[in-house]
């Protein structure tokens, strides 16, 4: 249900609106907005790993030197998070990513603004910084749930992905500390397959399925890394020492992993997803969908405040010059970025890793 205000915002100028809603085929279908399903606020860029296989840790690509640690204050947040909220269901995930998110010196206010708001909350991290005390403070600012990276059981493997000696220490005491001082924060992890992880995959599985501090493990897929200039067939090229070269191997993998889904191992995919994962990982250079990307529905928030649908198609405005959610989730500008997405064919980290939507085809087109 609309809120009074979101909805007099709307029909201020009914001829207006009336225009807006017939130019935004698709945001509104049969009348009905279209409502943001995912959002992320990548809070920070700053990171104290090296890993091999994302360059956070180096200056951003995006992000211009005089630009770097302009983040947003609090109260800007605060009203961004505010807009948000007339937006969307009770039941929407707010991430918070990075970076290492938890190097963002207000990040617990900016959870608990979350967490009072009604959000359901979700923090990504590497683990690397939560002894009892972060735990506890976690605890505090209300998070729900948490994602913690870890790749492989075998920890040098780990630490030498990661480009850190311990890390993978870290994490397994990071599981323990939010058990014993944070329990209401539900732990699960993100493990992502590489050509270096995937030979040990199957015994990660087993050993998170047999843990009760763990809720679940989501399985995510090597990329280009982050925070690099957009490399056609990445796979071929600088980056290919991250990509499983074995695909019969890494298919036999796949299927394991959707035969043990099946078995109600703890695998949060879909198997729509591991699907997708496995078609990738056969032919990278074709769009896993049959239908289209689903970032259209997305929000995001930079480190410093811009906001965007996808990364790939420009910034829609800036929380820091208080720039209006509502509004913006409905300009032509928007719409504008929302075509493009409809037409983009990129495999990129979004669509497969993170907001994986399955295709809706209408029955009458499935065989087509
Ligand atoms: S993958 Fe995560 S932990 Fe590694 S450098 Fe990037 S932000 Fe840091
Ligand atoms: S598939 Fe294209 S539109 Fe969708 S998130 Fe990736 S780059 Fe953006």
């Amino acid at each position: 249900m609309l809120s009074k205000v979101f909805r007099e915002f709307l029909f201020k100028n009914r001829a207006q609106a009336q225009n807006k809603l017939s130019a935004c085929e698709g945001l509104f279908p049969g009348g009905n907005v279209v409502k943001p399903e995912f959002g992320c606020l990548g809070i920070t860029d700053e990171c104290m790993l090296r890993c091999k296989m994302c360059y956070k840790w180096q200056p951003d690509i995006f992000i211009s030197e005089k630009d770097v640690n302009s983040y947003p204050s609090v109260d800007q947040y605060r009203k961004f998070l505010n807009e948000l909220r007339e937006l969307v269901d009770k039941e929407f995930v707010l991430n918070f990513g990075g970076g290492e998110a938890l190097l963002f010196e207000h990040i617990y206010e900016v959870i608990k603004i979350g967490s009072e708001y009604g959000f359901r909350t979700n923090l990504n991290s590497n683990g690397f910084l939560i002894d009892e005390q972060v735990a506890r403070r976690l605890a505090d600012a209300g998070l729900e749930n948490i994602k913690l990276s870890l790749d492989s059981v075998d920890s040098k493997i780990h630490d030498h992905m990661r480009g850190v000696k311990g890390v993978h220490e870290r994490v397994l005491k990071a599981i323990d500390n939010l058990h014993k001082f944070a329990p209401k924060i539900r732990v699960a992890l993100i493990s992502v397959i590489y050509e270096q992880t995937y030979r040990d995959f199957i015994p990660l599985i087993e050993w998170i399925n047999n843990n009760e501090k763990i809720e679940h493990v989501l399985v995510m897929v090597a990329m280009q890394p982050n925070n690099t200039p957009e490399e056609k067939n990445w796979w071929n090229g600088k980056y290919e020492f991250l990509w499983p070269k074995d695909k019969k191997a890494v298919g036999r993998l796949i299927d394991e992993l959707i035969e043990m889904k099946n078995k109600r191992y703890k695998i949060n995919n879909s198997a729509a997803q591991l699907k997708a994962v496995k078609k990738y990982l056969e032919y990278p250079e074709k769009f896993v969908k049959k239908t289209t990307c689903n970032m259209d529905k997305a929000v995001h928030v930079s480190s410093i405040g811009q906001l965007f649908l996808c990364f790939n198609y420009g910034i829609l405005g800036d929380i820091r010059n208080g720039d209006d959610l509502r509004k913006i989730w409905v300009s032509d500008k928007a719409q504008q970025v929302r075509e493009k997405i409809k037409r983009c064919k990129k495999n990129c980290h979004f669509l497969i890793n993170c907001f994986f939507e399955e295709d809706k085809i209408p029955s009458n087109l499935q065989n087509l």
